[in-house]
């Protein structure tokens, strides 16, 4: 038996009046206190419409008479009893349970999110670990020539100058026991400027604007050396992987490939780029500021650099060596830091 409270209209007049209404596992009945109201029908004679969240229910009668309830939970009971529609009470439990349906999705989301901030990364690493060298090499040449052919010109630096630069790289090299057999690119681009990048397979492109931006050899050298640590620490194939990692997350929960567009297929990607490229960044700056410092050099002349090219780049071109990191003072700062922890 079921018995709840409710207001019945009789659906010709607009006149409220309270029934007890009762249910006795066939029929409902409704009972108003003064006797006026005496109604019995069969409960499958009668609509329950869908709930909308703790809005009161409205059930319906036959011949446009219907009551409502505040009594959710009586109506509910009721509803199972008819046998009602199980996707509206799904819906219906969502609306009056937004809570923990707001706290499951919110887990699920931190759960994507943690898998993009901390799996990704690590699986991207155990990648490009596992990448053959031929294959680097092949991907380094390719992004070469394609670099070349759009924003690069040949070097006109001195033969006198490339050799000096060669062995200064190459005292750099021996000094950090680096494992992979580098070459230096020189070229000239006054479309990006000063910069400097590395290629997985080991390729350090560095321009003439940079050099010449360079105050001294010192300087030169802690470009070089943040270059040696994109290479050794696989930093470009990381990134490149890890990218391929978040658009493949963002597939799956859009559920199909082709439906999502650039948009929603981008943005993560971006938004997880920035964060990733400040990881490297820091690590790239760690290791270039450890070797000045093993030189005794202190890592001034790298803090001088980043002034420099931060003062030389006001607009930060798409392809230079900020692009991805423009927040110049706290690079400096962790320099700084860095040295700080070194003195005995
Ligand atoms: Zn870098």
């Amino acid at each position: 038996m079921i018995r709840f409270q409710a207001t019945y209209f009789d659906g010709q007049t607009s006149k409220a009046q309270a029934v007890v209404v009762g249910y006795d596992g066939q029929h409902l009945s409704l009972h108003s206190a003064d006797g006026n109201i005496q109604l019995r029908y069969f409960l499958k004679e009668c609509v329950i419409t869908p709930a909308s969240g703790h809005a009161p229910r409205i059930i319906k009668l036959p011949d446009n008479q219907q009551f409502e309830s505040g009594d959710l939970n009586a109506v509910a009971a009721l509803e199972v009893e008819a046998g009602g529609n199980r996707g509206m009470r799904a819906v219906h439990w969502l609306e009056s349970h937004w809570k923990p349906v707001a706290g499951c999705l919110a887990g699920a989301m931190l759960c994507v999110w943690a898998f993009i901030v901390h799996a990704i990364p690590f699986l991207a690493e155990k990648a490009a670990d596992a990448i053959p060298p031929e294959i680097t090499r092949t991907v380094s040449h390719k992004t070469l020539s394609v670099l070349d052919k759009r924003f690069f010109e040949p070097s006109e630096l001195s033969a006198e100058k490339k050799t000096d630069i060669q062995n200064l790289f190459q005292t750099i090299a021996d000094a950090l026991q680096v494992d992979f057999q580098y070459q230096l690119a020189f070229r000239r681009s006054p479309q990006i400027g000063p910069n400097a990048f590395a290629l997985p397979a080991g390729i350090i492109v560095i321009t003439d604007e940079i050099v010449e931006l360079a105050a001294n050899e010192r300087e030169l050298a802690s470009i070089l050396a943040h270059e040696i640590a994109h290479v050794e620490k696989r930093h470009g194939l990381r990134s490149m992987l890890q990218h391929a990692g978040v658009f493949f997350v963002v597939s799956v929960l859009a559920g199909d490939i082709t439906s999502i567009t650039s948009t929603a297929g981008t943005l993560p990607t971006i938004l997880v780029e920035s964060g990733y490229s400040r990881r490297f960044e820091t690590e790239a700056d760690e290791f270039a500021g450890r070797f000045l410092i093993g030189q005794g050099w202190g890592t001034q002349p790298l803090q001088d650099m980043l002034q420099r090219l931060a003062a030389s780049h006001p607009d930060f071109p798409s392809l230079t060596w900020l692009s991805s990191h423009p927040d110049i003072q706290q690079r400096i700062e962790n320099l700084r830091k860095l040295e700080h922890s070194h003195i005995p």
